[in-house]
């Protein structure tokens, strides 16, 4: 196995973990320092949940403790801070729904780890992060097929609550929201919105230059990544979703 260094202690090991967007790649002593560290810092938020995974499980129930998440159901907003009316679309807290990540660990670990390490940001990937979703997924993409719309509005009929921000409307999408009551609820039209992002659960993140058609997460030539750190998904969702969602025009 090729020898790599640790970043914060310099020595030469088998496995680098990667901690956070500051920290970097570390040794598992030096991940387990810094992790902690965050933690008593307050801010479990810029750990990197896959890091966290893969190198224990009892770590997990010490850093994740009493971690929460806040959604807003109207709009998909969300937070690891407690708000009673969305700071976006201003509802009250008749539509705030929220878990904590403890008492989430193994499905969490199904989904962080499956996803990264072993499928990827691909199609197979991203349709079995689709299909783990257990509370919410958002979506913002320029055009989306029926591929994607299927399985969106299986997991909607399920109860997790979905989101979809389209920037342009073809005959395909209109003749799908024609045909069903539960995917006109969910599809907004910003024509403004030319991002490609998926959400799962504020812990899962994919993004890139790929809609969300089979084409493209299958070809090649697109940029498809996937992030785990729990501060930038949110970032993510809360700059391109919720607003252009809330303003968005809905399709019949
Ligand atoms: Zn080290
Ligand atoms: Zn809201």
């Amino acid at each position: 196995m090729e020898k790599k260094i640790c970043f914060g202690c310099d020595k030469e090991v088998n496995i680098l973990y990667h901690v956070s967007k500051k920290v970097g790649f570390q040794c598992e002593e030096c991940s387990k320092n810094n992790i902690r560290r965050l933690k008593d810092l307050g801010k479990w938020y810029e750990i990197d949940l896959k890091a966290l995974f893969e190198i224990d499980g009892e770590f997990v129930d010490e850093v994740l403790d009493l971690e929460c998440i806040y959604y807003c159901q109207k709009c998909g907003y969300f937070d690891f801070k407690k708000f009673n009316k969305c700071p976006c679309c201003l509802a009250e807290d008749l539509y705030v729904r929220s878990w904590y990540l403890y008492s989430e660990k193994e499905y969490l670990e199904e989904l962080l780890t499956s996803t990264y390490m072993y499928i990827g940001a691909d199609y197979n990937g991203l349709s079995f992060s689709i299909a783990k979703a257990k509370y919410f997924i958002n979506v913002a993409t320029y055009t989306i097929d029926k591929v994607f719309l299927g399985q969106l509005e299986v997991k909607s009929q399920q109860g997790v609550d979905v989101h979809i921000v389209v920037g342009r409307v073809d005959d395909e999408l209109r003749k799908y929201l024609k045909a069903s009551e539960k995917l006109s609820e969910i599809v907004r039209y910003d024509p403004e919105s030319h991002v490609k992002l998926v959400v799962i659960d504020g812990v899962l993140a994919f993004k890139g230059s790929a809609n969300l058609t089979l084409d493209g997460w299958q070809r090649l030539k697109e940029l498809r990544e996937v992030t785990t750190i729990p501060e930038e998904v949110k970032e993510l969702n809360n700059d391109y979703i919720p607003h252009s969602y809330e303003l968005g025009k809905r399709l019949k």
